[in-house]
């Protein structure tokens, strides 16, 4: 982070932008399917379709935004390299496009990203630091090493071109669907949805968000509500990708979320794991806990007002321990 100290401008991520991180990032990220749920659609009396963004070379959506960020790094910055802390996604993400356009990455964990994303990132070859308990002190590490190394310091999801990067996944929805009228999108720092929403907005106006967290420690819901950054507690969570609190010194994400996203929808830990089930026995998709938050929204009776007629759900990746969900599978016979 070069000038931590200046304002962001949300301004700056705006519908050309996204339009332009998707012709940069061709050659590193899939267009994923947008699959008919026929489950879902006959449950909720909607038109339901899962976009697959589990299908990308590193299992999530994040390699969207570390690809458009890297690329567009000035050659003196890349032959540097970049730093980040991550829940694990976004890490792997940028050891994936690293290794691809040789750029150094050094990625900083906090102890509780799970052992499956920590071999994901080492195995592509990024240094991993395991630096601490939480995700406070794990960015801080990064943070002084950016300083220190003279890295580029790539946010997970504070960072124009990584929100830019992430709204290529509404671009696709919106051809791939032109009648979709409800997206619904985990958020975590609110990078996603806020690409999201900025890129779909331009071209459907009459679009709508719907937000889903964990309900253990949701910080951006408990910062709307509170319409200002307030600290969460990094409760462990089956939705892992979605874990962290917000940074008080954000400069876009949370901006974003303020002016596009009405509400963020909760939903807890039993939930999270029937819609892992779900999504095993149903769709026949292997999905990890922050991703199964929307099914899991879907699968309540109570969101069902909040949607259209054609709902698309983002399905964000599928890093989860393999062990972990079969027994998650079989403690949920029937979801
Ligand atoms: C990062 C991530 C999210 C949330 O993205 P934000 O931009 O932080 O809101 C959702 N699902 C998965 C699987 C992720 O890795």
């Amino acid at each position: 982070m070069s000038h931590p100290q200046t304002p962001g401008n949300p301004e700056a991520i705006t519908p050309e932008r996204v339009r332009e991180a998707r012709e940069r990032i061709r050659g590193l990220v899939c267009c994923t399917p947008l699959k008919p749920s026929f489950t879902l659609s006959r449950r909720l009396g909607r038109e339901v379709r899962l976009k697959l963004e589990t299908m990308q070379a590193t299992g999530a959506f994040k390699l969207r935004g570390a690809a458009n960020a890297v690329l567009s790094l000035p050659e003196e910055a890349r032959r540097r390299g970049v730093v980040t802390m991550s829940s694990g996604n976004h890490g792997r993400a940028l050891a994936y496009v690293g290794g691809k356009t040789g750029v150094p990455v050094v990625v900083y964990l906090s102890e509780q990203v799970p052992a499956v994303k920590v071999d994901g990132i080492r195995s592509l070859g990024a240094e991993v630091v395991v630096a601490g308990p939480d995700q406070d002190e794990a960015g801080a590490a990064a943070l002084a090493r950016a300083e220190r190394d003279g890295l580029t310091f790539v946010s997970a999801f504070d960072h124009p071109d990584v929100i830019a990067g992430q709204g290529t996944v509404a671009l696709e929805i919106l051809e791939q669907w032109p009648e979709v009228d409800t997206l619904v999108v985990p958020v975590s720092g609110g990078g996603l949805i806020g690409g999201i929403a900025v890129a779909a907005r331009a071209l459907r106006p009459e679009i709508r968000f719907v937000g889903v967290s964990q309900a253990l420690g949701p910080a951006v819901h408990d910062s709307l509500k509170a319409g200002r950054i307030v600290p969460v507690e990094e409760t462990p969570s089956l939705a892992d990708a979605l874990q962290g609190a917000m940074p008080p010194d954000n400069r876009y994400s949370f901006a974003l979320c303020q002016r596009y996203l009405d509400e963020v929808v909760l939903v807890d830990e039993e939930a999270i794991a029937r819609a892992m089930a779900y999504a095993f026995r149903r769709e026949r998709l292997v999905v990890e806990g922050g991703a199964a938050t929307t099914l899991a929204a879907l699968l309540d009776p109570a969101v069902a007002h909040r949607l259209g007629a054609n709902v698309a759900a983002v399905i964000t990746g599928d890093n989860v321990d393999l062990g972990r969900l079969l027994e998650i599978v079989a403690q949920h016979p029937e979801p």
